[in-house]
């Protein structure tokens, strides 16, 4: 039974910042999708850092980053 874990409740929405134009735009915190995480709405590139989380490794980002950019082709 999963009764007692049914959902994960939707969070906000979180503030990131564009690594292309720099631009503060919020998306869902729960995404992971394109549909989730459309990318910047300014210049449409999907390359982010959070402002309200602990920065990442910079390594970590752009490794995903690239598995995002190998995703489109
Ligand atoms: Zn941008």
């Amino acid at each position: 039974m999963e009764a007692a874990h049914a959902r994960t409740p939707l969070r906000a929405l979180e503030s990131v910042c564009c690594l292309e134009c720099g631009d503060i735009y919020s998306k869902p915190v729960a995404g992971g999708t394109v549909q989730k995480n459309p990318g910047c709405p300014e210049c449409g590139y999907v390359g982010w850092i959070p402002l309200s989380l602990p920065a990442e490794p910079p390594v970590l980002v752009a490794a995903r980053r690239r598995r995002r950019l190998a995703r489109e082709r």
